[in-house]
């Protein structure tokens, strides 16, 4: 249920509703918009109150959502979210943020020089992963907190953000305390106890789409996030699997119009992972801008022919640096911006 506050409303106005919502053993969402505050009071038989608000002379009116997902939910928010991340980071504005490094963190010189290498080509966010979700158990597992500390080193260094996974609830204390935004994988992404970890803690959550759950699935995935009161939900569509086998996985564009209707949340787009192929991963970087991703997450390595992790869909440094020009046109075509 959504209750919309009058124009102007006074924070003592917000907080007599949000202690009634409290008061009825549910937990007040507050969203305060351009001109109008509105507050969810999500839970079980939450609507058989609606009368009791939309009688307060502070309301304007109550609201059902019909959706299974709520918080992420255009009908709880009409306004896209900008996700404040850190060093003035922001995602779901005019910018559109590239998220770039190796798939997975090797050793400290190889996570330090690659951050260098896409930091000078205009990425915004370093990546590499510590803890790999690996198809086979003899492939090489990541670093760990080592591999963090590293990443963190890099982010330090070059003042920029850093993301990376955690596949457990107990990683998701580890990668917020070194990371600036934690990643939920694709594997992991209907995993329940995790997302309401990663939503208990305060760094924004990047959500990738597993390869086989669908929109609504994912956007049910956000509201776990949401429904534990962190609101700094990223959202990433990677690619999902099809009887297609010429390509890693099938790169779900249509996801992109159909999850902006849908929900206010940002949606970054991984075409790396998406296509599995360096020698077309640009072009499908640009089709995703072209789509309207309000950011990308591009792998990239200095030998990728020696990379312990996805390799053959890693960009050498100078076909990164490349990208990133023709990117900013295409950005620019569609009325945003890329390159500083
Ligand atoms: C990754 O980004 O490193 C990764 C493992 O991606 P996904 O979860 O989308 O497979
Ligand atoms: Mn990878």
């Amino acid at each position: 249920m959504i209750i919309t506050m009058k124009q102007g409303s006074k924070p003592k106005d917000i907080a007599v509703v949000a202690e009634k919502i409290k008061g009825l053993g549910y937990k007040p969402h507050i969203s305060k918009g351009k001109d109008v505050t509105i507050i969810g009071m999500i839970g079980d038989y939450a609507e058989k109150y609606k009368d009791a608000f939309e009688s307060m002379e502070v309301v304007e009116h109550v609201s059902e959502i019909q959706k299974p997902y709520k918080l992420a939910s255009r009908d709880f928010k009409k306004e896209n979210t900008i996700v404040k991340v850190s060093r003035n980071v922001e995602i779901g504005g005019k910018k559109i943020h590239v998220i770039a490094g190796p798939c997975a963190i090797e050793t400290k010189e190889q996570m330090v020089t690659t951050a260098k290498i896409v930091k000078d080509a205009g990425a915004t966010i370093i990546r590499g992963g510590a803890y790999k979700p690996r198809s086979s158990p003899y492939a090489f597992q990541g670093l760990g907190e080592k591999g963090l500390k590293y990443l963190n080193e890099s982010g330090s260094k070059l003042h920029m953000p850093t993301i990376s996974e955690a596949m457990t609830v107990e990683q998701v204390e580890i990668v917020a305390k070194y990371c600036d935004i934690v990643q939920i994988g694709a594997r992991n992404i209907q995993n329940y106890d995790l997302l309401k970890a990663a939503g208990k803690q305060t760094k924004p959550v990047l959500l990738k789409r597993g390869m086989a759950i669908t929109i609504k699935e994912l956007l049910l995935s956000a509201e776990y996030v949401l429904s534990q009161g962190n609101y700094s939900v990223i959202l990433c569509e990677r690619g999902i699997r099809t009887f297609e086998t010429a390509t890693r996985f099938t790169m779900d564009l249509n996801a992109v119009p159909v999850i902006k209707k849908l929900s206010h949340l940002p949606v970054v787009l991984d075409p790396s992972h998406g296509i599995g192929i360096r020698e077309h991963v640009g072009t499908m970087a640009k089709a995703c801008i072209a789509v309207g991703a309000d950011g990308l997450i591009i792998e990239v390595h200095p030998q990728p022919e020696l990379a312990l992790s996805d390799g053959h869909q890693s960009l050498l440094p100078d076909q990164f640096k490349a990208l990133m020009k023709d990117l900013d046109l295409v950005a620019k075509a569609v009325g945003r911006e890329l390159l500083d």
